[in-house]
């Protein structure tokens, strides 16, 4: 199936990736609010170091394909780079530079000792056989081989890959250095270091900011409506956690559509009846477009898919009080305009999916030590983590009357300039 026919991809305003004007117009305004002088958004607006690599993989059919591949490291000043690689047929280089200066962000706010990186891949696993798929992740760590390591820059998995994945990067990391690393990759098989919680670390994440949220709002979880956009690592686990406490899931999107139910959808038959690439709609006959989805009413929506989702067509129609954004960059900035004069409440990506990338450190940290955590260990610290970055987050956003995205982009600056302040990089 061509990407293009998928009803995700069709919504209206995400025809172009405009992720790395986004970051940089918001550091711009972070920048200029926390009066630092332009050399901080010149220094941050850009990675440090961005390698484009291109992989040649012999396909199960005998003929070989190029495959273009990229690695952004966005500010090292605070520690080695860390960041997810996404295999997708949409990556493009400003898409991966945005997403390096996101987990730089995201490093900031939840004060790891790491800046940002990311990896991508253009290709469509969808199409690809298993063994094709191997060959492409042990291509990409021949070539940017150079440049990662476990203190220098440190992958992950993100947008459709997997722990498999980071388990084949990994052994071919080990068969070029000649010595077992397991910090060299997070994301890992429990077998080969992996961490207790890290699969569901994305989703435990946002599931602990919803609560924070709802403390806020004297609500209770349990008796709200959520909308879930994606089905994949994310979203389903999310789903099926809210199921437990008893709120209702009344609407689930994928990338061919979507399924809603006012009542409340059975998120277990869902889970059940799944593809691996989270696809459950085509199932169902009754099923809803991505754009409906989204404008059906709930208090609580959350796109957990794809960037750009929320943008000047939809957001006036939108029927939620609050968003949190588990996706990394699912709201336009023109989108969040609109949210912030209706008074839509968005917890920004940069703090709500930042789970992911909390356990991926505790897992480093286990690595480095050779000693290994219980899953209630790894549960108590990301739940410390993501109370405690919430709350930083929330107050600064009430000190500088801006909203929460701002605040979270100021939180997370603050820490990668004073480093590079320190490192006698910025003069200021
Ligand atoms: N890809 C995830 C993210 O965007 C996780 C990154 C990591 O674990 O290093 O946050």
């Amino acid at each position: 199936m061509a990407v293009e026919s998928l009803d995700l991809k069709n919504m209206k305003g995400i025809e172009q990736d405009n992720s790395l004007v986004e970051f940089q117009e918001i550091l711009k305004e972070a920048v200029n609010i926390l009066n630092y002088p332009p050399q901080v958004f010149e220094f941050l607006k850009k990675p440090m170091r961005f390698l484009e690599v291109s992989i040649p993989v012999r396909m199960d059919n005998g003929q070989t394909e190029i495959f273009q591949g990229y690695r952004a490291q966005h500010n090292d000043a605070s520690g080695p780079t860390k960041g997810g690689i996404r295999f997708h047929p949409d990556v493009t280089p400003d898409e991966v530079k945005a997403l390096a200066g996101w987990m730089s962000l995201k490093c900031g706010i939840t004060d790891l000792p790491y800046g940002g990186a990311k990896g991508g891949i253009i290709c469509d696993p969808r199409k690809m056989s298993l063994d094709e798929l191997e060959r492409l992740s042990r291509g990409y760590v021949r070539a940017v081989s150079q440049l990662v390591g476990p203190t220098k820059d440190i992958p992950a998995p993100d947008m459709y890959t997997n722990s498999q994945i980071m388990a084949w990067m990994l052994d071919e990391y080990d068969h070029i250095r000649e010595f077992d690393s397991p910090g060299f990759i997070t994301g890992k098989p429990l077998a080969l270091g992996g961490s207790k919680g890290r699969e569901t670390a994305t989703s435990k994440g946002v599931l602990y900011t919803l609560q924070m949220v709802c403390e806020l709002k004297k609500m209770k979880l349990k008796d709200t409506r959520v909308i879930i956009q994606g089905f994949g690592n994310v979203g389903s686990y999310l789903a099926q956690y809210l199921y437990e406490i008893g709120a209702k899931v009344i609407g689930i999107g994928d990338m061919l559509g979507g399924v809603y139910d006012e009542n409340g959808l059975d998120i277990p038959f869902l889970l059940e009846n799944r593809d691996s690439f989270g696809i459950v709609s085509n199932r169902f006959t009754s099923s809803i477009t991505n754009q409906d989805l989204l404008e059906k009413e709930c208090d609580i929506l959350i796109p957990a898919a794809i960037s750009g989702v929320i943008n000047k067509y939809n957001a006036s129609q939108l029927n939620c009080g609050i968003i949190i954004e588990a996706a990394n960059g699912p709201t336009t900035k023109e989108a969040l305009k609109i949210l912030d004069d209706q008074q839509i409440l968005v917890v920004p990506d940069i703090l709500a999916n930042s789970g992911g990338v909390i356990v991926s450190y505790f897992e480093w940290c286990q690595n480095n030590q050779g000693y290994y955590w219980t899953e209630e260990i790894v549960d108590e610290r990301l739940k410390e983590k993501m109370t405690e970055s919430f709350l930083k987050v929330y107050h600064t956003s009430n000190r500088f009357g801006v909203n929460m995205k701002i605040a979270a982009y100021i939180e997370g600056i603050q820490k990668l300039a004073e480093a590079s302040r320190l490192r006698g990089w910025l003069k200021y």
